[in-house]
């Protein structure tokens, strides 16, 4: 199946203060019909610009840039704004009218789409019924928490029926538990309407929380991709590397560690876990060897219906014992010793 968006040799430069600055390039990216897709990088990787390619609202500087179905490199002007229109679109800043209620802000795409009242009022209480807020309909974006707002901007991003919906750093304004719930919208935008959906961050959480696949963007380049699975698993560039470490609570800070290795006197390991790979027969088999281990911190999680984390080991007994064990973890999982 064709991919609904494909950027092949995309470069884009601005010419900024005399010179010349680039913020792509060289991105080849399909992403199917139907995933959640996320691209993630540091300030000033290029996301933004991408975003801007993609909803036509920048032109490349070379390449090309095919959404559902539409080379958007070469339209003129009047037939991008058709195009736009297949492409819902939410912000960290939510972007709502503040003079318009919560109803006012849904319907406004489709007045400009020309739609009648009766069928703007119909829509508009269809999409507040699917994100929860239909008893808010008359209230005004002032009135409303940061999770009520985006709520309302991605039913009015869906008023048109869009394929594509490009959530920008959508949870980036909101707490940890009110991301949660935003992030759990999409999924249902996504599964049960079937939209597309592009998310842009700068959190492995968010990635870790929806994704099926990501990109990670550094210095206008794709460095890695893959499913979320796979780059968590085993990143394979430095900034896919940093992304993960800072994503996976379930590995100890530098000063939960040092506690740990104050508490206890035995070689203490760090095995990351992926899909069980039998550390538990490896631990319950290490007492023939006369080592006795504690589990001193971690957990298991599920990322994309499998099973993942990394559990920190305390290894007590003789040296040629926990070396025995130590190999052992390593030829089922990623193990680091830290402590001996
Ligand atoms: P991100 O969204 O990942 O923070 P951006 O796409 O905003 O990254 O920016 C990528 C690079 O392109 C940065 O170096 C930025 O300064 C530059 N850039 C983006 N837009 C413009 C512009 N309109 N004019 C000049 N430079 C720009």
């Amino acid at each position: 199946m064709d991919p609904i968006i494909r950027l092949s040799g995309v470069t884009k430069t601005f010419e900024a203060n005399g010179g010349t600055v680039s913020a792509l390039d060289g991105i080849d990216l399909e992403i199917a019909a139907g995933e959640i897709f996320a691209v993630i990088g540091q300030s000033g990787a290029g996301k933004s610009t991408l975003v801007r390619l993609i909803n036509g609202l920048e032109r490349v500087t070379t390449g090309t840039v095919v959404v559902d179905g539409v080379d958007i490199s070469t339209l003129p002007e009047r037939r991008l704004r058709e195009v736009r229109r297949r492409t819902g679109m939410i912000f960290q800043q939510f972007n709502l009218f503040s003079s318009r209620t919560v109803a006012g802000n849904v319907m406004y795409p489709l007045k400009v789409a020309g739609w009648s009242k009766a069928d703007r009022e119909k829509r508009a209480a269809e999409l507040l019924d699917f994100v929860g807020l239909l008893d808010r309909a008359h209230a005004y974006p002032d009135q409303l928490s940061g999770g009520q707002k985006q709520r309302v901007g991605i039913a009015r991003a869906l008023a048109t029926s869009p394929p594509i919906l490009l959530a920008d750093e959508s949870t980036s304004a909101l707490d940890p538990s009110t991301t949660a719930d935003v992030l759990a919208l999409l999924k249902r935008v996504n599964r049960e309407l079937g939209v597309t959906v592009v998310v842009i961050t700068h959190e492995m959480d968010v990635v870790r929380a929806i994704a099926d696949r990501v990109a990670v963007l550094s210095a206008g380049r794709v460095v890695e991709s893959g499913t979320a699975f796979d780059v968590f698993a085993e990143p394979s560039s430095d900034t896919g590397r940093a992304f993960v470490s800072t994503a996976l609570h379930d590995r100890p800070s530098e000063d939960e560690l040092a506690r740990l290795r104050t508490a206890h006197p035995g070689r203490i390991v760090i095995a990351d876990v992926v899909d069980g790979a039998g550390i538990g027969g490896i631990l319950s088999g290490a007492a023939a060897r006369g080592v006795s281990f504690e589990l001193l911190y971690g957990g298991i999680s599920s990322l994309q219906q499998r099973s993942f984390g990394s559990l920190t080991i305390e290894l007590t007994g003789p040296d040629e014992g926990v070396d025995a064990v130590i190999s052992e973890l390593r030829t089922v999982t990623r193990t680091e010793e830290v402590a001996r």
